[in-house]
């Protein structure tokens, strides 16, 4: 699903003519996989998914799938090295930030300055600051990793549906704090944009128990669409179904 920002974030499913999911957050719908995978990169039908959406060749082989995606400490761009050379020009040797966002709790994450906003929708964050802002991947990768001992690097996304919301973290004060957790040749990049910014989803009201369905075992969902947060669909009956895990899967949308 592609994500605006607004209030609330606003989604809309990528299928051959986009549909606004907003628009049908209370009612009935569903989702229809048909069997087909096509691969995100050669267009080629796989049996298999890798990696949200690639086939198995491309997973090892295309730059959108290399190990400095998750990694990004391992990423080579600034080298003018990698899978492929101009693609890591154009998408890794720019500027990256490091964020902090909270939930239930603080975690660090690494995106190229430009997809800030979308990263921090996809992910389902409350709140976020800018913590550091670094020329290329590779930097971001190793303020990130010199704080992985200290903070979670990953969002729980049950907790993340469940919206178990820490109101008490000052974004600013922690930003303090992890700063001084940092070595001092990575203090230098530490950004003076302390602006706390706070998202809002599409959610009538929140699942105490969440229950994930997935189109490989359950190829038709349905039910009364509740909210969609993250990148996921929030029913009436507590399932969800993540859809960014199902790029690449053909699917039909009905209106019920
Ligand atoms: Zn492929
Ligand atoms: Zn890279």
């Amino acid at each position: 699903m592609r994500t605006e920002v607004g209030s609330p974030v606003q989604y809309t499913l990528d299928l051959e003519q986009g549909i606004h999911m907003n628009s049908y957050i209370g009612q009935s719908i569903r989702l229809t996989h048909t069997g087909v995978i096509l691969c995100c990169n050669c267009g080629k039908r796989t049996k298999n998914s890798f990696g949200q959406g690639f086939c198995f060749n491309c997973f090892q082989t295309a730059p959108q799938a290399s190990p400095c995606i998750i990694n990004p400490e391992l990423c080579r761009a600034h080298l003018g090295e990698g899978r492929d050379i101009e693609w890591e020009h154009t998408n890794h040797n720019v500027p990256h930030v490091v964020y902090l966002a909270s939930t239930d709790v603080i975690k660090v994450g690494v995106t190229r300055a430009s997809h800030l906003h979308t990263r921090w929708m996809d992910q389902g964050a409350y709140q976020t600051i800018i913590l550091a802002e670094t020329a290329n991947r590779f930097e971001a990768g190793k303020i990130e990793l010199a704080l992985k001992a200290e903070m979670n690097d990953k969002t729980n996304w049950q907790r993340m549906l469940k919206n178990e919301i820490d109101l008490s973290i000052d974004l600013i004060e922690e930003k303090g704090r992890v700063e001084d957790l940092l070595p001092f040749d990575l203090r230098d990049f530490v950004s003076d944009n302390d602006q706390v910014n706070i998202f809002e989803y599409p959610v009538l009201s929140y699942p105490d128990k969440v229950k994930s369905l997935g189109f490989d075992k359950t190829p038709v969902v349905e039910g009364k669409l509740k909210g969609i947060k993250g990148q996921y669909l929030i029913f009436e009956d507590n399932s969800v179904i993540n859809i960014r895990k199902h790029t690449s899967y053909e699917v039909i949308f009905e209106a019920l």
